[in-house]
């Protein structure tokens, strides 16, 4: 037995499924998990000593890599210096500073330890702030495990009925109007009817939690009009694209202009760092200025505060998201080149760094309904023969894949050899 295999029954006996989030538990892709001790760059090596390929990189965070050394050198003198005050510091204000002088959407920010804190309290400052409780998310958004947000959402929970997590009282859900992305019908009949009770929209601006399904520009454009007319506020919940499709985001990308914007995953360069923050007015309701109660015994943390600077300045300093966009389009390119010639029965999904394999379709794919029936089935495959050719892809078919600025033009051919040979064993959708 591999240790890997060894060490997932001593885990399954100590935490739900052995995991301490589901979709590591490979359900979706069938077999046993590897367990990785060490990440180095572009690679992961796992406790029997094989080394992979990481296409993962922990859902999105390592933008530059693992263990990328300016990063590792900040994160030595933060260690240093000692790693938790629960006072005010600069670090935190530095990265603050760094994100509003930038991003002009962010009049101002807070921090909080995780995406689905952020998410959280944007939701209730929407409710503070409008007098009303409903909020509108989209079929197959994925928001983080707040009650309100386990509503037909994505990741660990695609696959899933409709209804929402066990646990979350029918009022809670109640509250939570949820319609397909992409259907214009559905939003205009949704807007007629709650239209006046709305405190806010939350959409992914480019859903990546249930596949990629990137949308028409003219489509979000049309939704924040919608919500400017119903006086609702457009929550833009940014934590997979913000500082990921570019330093601003698809704020950025798009000219969408948010009241209210969530990050993580990158923000924190792979520490637990997420951020709310939008309008001056509507931030100065949180407390201690405003009636919204939000707090963190753990929030700014200085170690993530400085990985989060050092991060986002290095990706500054080597123009890194246009390098990463450029290498891969070409990475991704060339391997739909490949997949082609040896007919492969897929499509690559591809937004600046973010790619998704999924099975071909003769029509759009920009809503949950559209995506092929066959998608699980094939990608469990997929998934195994790559992990054999040493290729870690995210273990779920509708996660997407990640590149770092450490994917070299030498590892990706590597990979790109791999994959092709991984979608040739996987055959026919
Ligand atoms: C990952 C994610 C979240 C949740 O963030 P956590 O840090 O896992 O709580 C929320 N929204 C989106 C779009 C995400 O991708």
């Amino acid at each position: 037995m591999s240790q890997s295999a060894a060490l997932f029954e001593r885990a399954l006996r100590v935490t739900p499924g052995g995991v301490h989030s589901p979709v590591r538990a490979f359900r979706s892709v069938g077999g046993s998990p590897v367990f990785f001790v060490r990440g180095e760059g572009a690679r992961l090596i796992d406790i029997d000593g094989r080394t992979y390929i990481d296409f993962c990189q922990a859902f999105g965070p390592l933008i530059l890599g693992h263990a990328d050394p300016d990063v590792t050198t900040a994160v030595h003198t933060a260690v240093d210096d000692g790693w938790s005050f629960g006072t005010c510091e600069p670090y935190s204000l530095d990265l603050a500073e760094w994100i509003t002088s930038r991003l002009p959407w962010v009049e101002r920010l807070r921090f909080v330890s995780s995406g689905t804190e952020a998410v959280m309290t944007a939701l209730r400052i929407a409710r503070a702030a409008t007098h009303r409780s409903r909020i509108l998310k989209f079929e197959g958004c994925y928001h983080g495990h707040t009650d309100a947000m386990l509503v037909r959402a994505g990741s660990g929970l695609a696959g899933a009925t409709a209804a929402s997590s066990a646990g979350v009282t029918p009022g809670t859900s109640a509250d939570t109007l949820v319609v397909p992305l992409d259907d214009d019908e559905a939003l205009d009949a949704l807007f007629a009817a709650e239209g006046r009770h709305l405190s806010a929209v939350i959409v992914e601006p480019l859903p990546a939690n249930y596949g990629l399904l990137p949308q028409r520009r003219e489509w979000l454009l049309g939704l924040a009009d919608r919500c400017r007319h119903a006086g609702a506020l457009l929550i833009l919940d940014e934590v997979i694209s913000g500082f990921r499709v570019g330093v601003g985001g698809m704020a950025e990308a798009t000219g969408l202009r948010p009241d209210l914007v969530c990050y993580g995953k990158v923000i924190g360069g792979g520490f637990p760092v997420a951020a709310y923050g939008g309008r001056a007015d509507l931030l100065d309701l949180v407390a201690p200025v405003g009636p919204v109660y939000q707090a963190g015994t753990l929030s700014a943390n200085p170690v993530g505060m400085r990985a989060g600077l050092a991060t986002l300045a290095k990706m500054t300093r080597v123009d890194g998201w246009r390098t990463l966009e450029e290498r891969t389009e070409t990475f991704t390119g060339a391997l739909g080149v490949s997949l082609a010639r040896i007919g492969a029965p897929v499509e690559i999904v591809q937004r600046a760094s973010i790619f998704w394999l999924r099975v071909a379709s003769d029509r759009p794919v920009r809503r949950v309904s559209t995506i092929p029936d066959t998608q699980a089935a094939w990608y469990a495959r997929f998934f195994h023969a790559a992990l054999r050719r040493g290729v870690y892809l995210p273990p779920a078919a509708f996660e997407v894949c990640f590149l770092s600025l450490a994917h070299d033009d030498e590892i990706l051919a590597h990979a790109l050899g791999a994959l092709a040979a991984a979608a040739e064993e996987a055959g026919a959708a």
